[in-house]
């Protein structure tokens, strides 16, 4: 059996007396690539935050690659994050510099400051940025200024950072939101074959149910920061969907 990568028991959030994360319990394990859907406000936000140690619980526990993220240390949480990568909605690219720099992003959890800013100057780890780029569909771009390129492709880059920074749990917090529902498939398509291999777990919130069941291997629903349902995707049907975002009264 796979090892345990994130591990939610009883984990509630309360902003001001109310509850965004509701008793979750979750469990995802080493290589598994599990999408988080559910309406605005579910609460799917706050279970990425509070697997990333940006969102502490107010009561249950969270443990993330082996760490009580509510309890340990400030260096062992920075260990444990720099093992997690993440790919946000509004993406975290400097738009001014060159892709490679963009990619090399993925780097600055090892590297000195010295390392990095010297990096700026005379890219390092060129080939291997290059490399990522490949795997992202997108080598020519290396030295494009990143603020050029399309949505589509700007969400490649992102994902060449990860890649680059090869972590082993990967969060990503809507990341195709802003494309089209071609281009969300294609990055999707990526992120669930290049970023997420048998030991890199993958834990994505996406709005767009379809698009989870297509590319996910299993479904967690969310719905007034409570789970609905946890299946595998095979057995997510078009009556859970309703239920979930409250169509079933119109159906
Ligand atoms: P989702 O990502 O599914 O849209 P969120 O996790 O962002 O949901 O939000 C869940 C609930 O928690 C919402 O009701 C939201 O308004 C509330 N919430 C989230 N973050 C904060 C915050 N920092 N302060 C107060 N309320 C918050
Ligand atoms: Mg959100």
């Amino acid at each position: 059996m796979p090892e345990v990568v994130v591990s939610l028991r009883g984990a509630t959030v309360t902003y001001d007396g109310r509850p965004a994360l509701d008793r979750v319990d979750l469990e995802v394990r080493s290589g598994e690539r599990v999408a988080l859907v559910g309406p605005s406000g579910a609460g799917k936000s706050t279970l990425l935050g509070l697997c990333a140690g940006r969102v502490l619980p107010t009561s249950g526990e969270v443990e993330v690659l082996g760490q009580p993220l509510d309890r340990v240390s400030g260096a062992t949480l920075a260990q444990v994050r720099r093992r997690i990568g993440t790919i946000h909605q509004g993406l975290n690219l400097v738009g001014r510099l060159a892709v490679v720099h963009n990619v090399n992003g993925g780097n600055l959890g090892r590297w000195s400051t010295w390392r990095a800013l010297t990096s700026l100057v005379r890219p390092r780890e060129v080939e291997q940025a290059r490399a990522a780029l490949e795997r992202a569909g997108i080598g020519d771009l290396l030295m494009a200024r990143t603020e050029d390129l399309s949505g589509g492709q700007q969400q490649r880059v992102a994902l060449a950072r990860v890649l680059v920074q090869d972590p082993d749990l990967v969060l990503a917090d809507e990341p195709v939101s802003s494309l089209d529902p071609a281009r969300a498939d294609d990055v999707m398509r990526l992120l669930c074959e290049t970023v997420a291999t048998p030991d890199r777990t993958l834990l994505v919130s996406l709005h767009d149910f379809e698009l989870a069941v297509r590319r996910a291997d299993r479904v967690v629903g969310l719905r007034e920061g409570r789970v609905l349902f946890d299946l595998p995707a095979a057995a997510v049907d078009r009556d859970l969907r309703d239920r979930l975002y409250d169509l079933a009264a119109d159906a």
